[in-house]
C-alpha cells in the first residue's frame, strides 16, 4: 500500500505526497512551492524521486525547481503543455503508464480547465489526483477548454469505482457546497454533506480527498445530465459570490 501525505500551501493549495514503502520511492503531484514539500519529505525520512505534474498553471510547478534542485528528480507532465512547463523530463499522455517504484498509475487525458490537463490515476490503490479538474462538490473553471470537454471528464472519472479516493490541489469544498445546494435543495446527501463541511472548515479540517462516490451523489457539475446543464452550473458558478 502507498502512504499519501497532504501539505497545505499558499491559500488554499494541497500539495500530495505520494510514497512507495517497498521501493522507498516519494513523488510529489503538483507542488506549488518547494520548501514546505522539502520539509516534509526530510521529517518523514523520504526521498524524492519524481514529481507529477497535472498542469501547468504556476500554483502546480512552482514548486519543481526547488525541489530538482534539492533532489534531482524526475518530473513527469503533460506532453501538451510541455512548451510551458520548464523542466518536465518525461511527457505523457492518454494511457501511458507512470510508475512508482511497484506501483503504476494510469494517465487520463482531461482537458478543459488547461488544454493538457492529465489526471493520474491509480487503480490498485484507488485513488487518482485530478488536479483542478475535480474538486469536492465542483470542477475546474474552463480556461482553455469547453463545457463539451469537461462534460466527457466528469462522465470518464464518474465511471470510476465509487471508492476511489479523490485527490483534488484546493480546498475549495465549502464555496463549492454552498453553491451546490443552490442548484439541489431537496438533495439530502448534499444537504448533509454542506452542514459536515461547514463544521469541518470552521474548526480548519480538509476535507480532501472525497471519493467518487461522493461526488456522485453530491457533485452537481458530475451530476449534469447534458453539456448544455454543465454549462449553465459553470456559468452560474463562475458568477457565484458564497
Ligand atoms: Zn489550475
Amino acid at each position: 500500500m502507498v502512504e499519501v501525505v497532504r501539505i497545505p500551501v499558499l491559500s488554499d493549495n494541497y500539495v500530495w505526497l505520494l510514497h512507495e514503502p517497498q521501493s522507498g520511492e516519494t513523488t510529489v503531484i503538483d507542488p506549488a512551492i518547494a520548501e514546505p514539500v522539502l520539509a516534509e519529505a526530510e521529517k518523514r525520512g523520504w526521498r524524492i524521486t519524481q514529481i507529477w505534474n497535472t498542469h501547468w498553471h504556476p500554483d502546480h510547478i512552482g514548486g519543481d525547481e526547488g525541489i530538482k534542485r534539492a533532489t534531482n528528480c524526475l518530473i513527469t507532465g503533460p506532453a501538451a503543455e510541455a512548451d510551458r512547463i520548464p523542466l518536465l523530463d518525461r511527457q505523457v499522455g492518454e494511457g501511458d503508464i507512470v510508475r512508482l517504484g511497484a506501483v503504476e498509475a494510469r494517465v487520463l487525458e482531461v482537458p478543459a480547465h488547461t488544454s493538457g490537463h492529465i489526471a493520474y490515476h491509480l487503480p490498485d490503490q484507488n485513488l487518482v489526483f485530478v488536479g483542478d479538474t475535480l474538486f469536492a462538490m465542483g470542477c475546474g473553471r474552463l480556461f482553455e477548454g469547453t463545457p463539451d470537454q469537461m462534460y466527457a471528464n466528469m462522465k470518464r472519472l464518474e465511471a470510476l469505482p465509487g471508492d476511489t479516493k479523490v485527490y483534488c490541489a484546493h480546498e475549495y469544498t465549502l464555496s463549492n457546497a454552498r453553491f451546490a445546494i443552490t442548484v439541489e435543495p431537496e438533495n439530502q446527501a448534499l444537504q448533509h454533506r454542506l452542514a459536515d463541511v461547514t463544521r469541518a472548515r470552521e474548526v480548519g479540517e480538509a476535507t480532501v480527498p472525497t471519493t467518487i462516490g461522493l461526488e456522485q451523489q453530491t457533485n452537481p457539475f458530475m451530476r449534469a445530465s447534458s453539456v448544455q446543464e454543465l454549462a449553465e452550473r459553470r456559468h452560474a458558478k463562475d458568477n457565484f459570490a458564497g
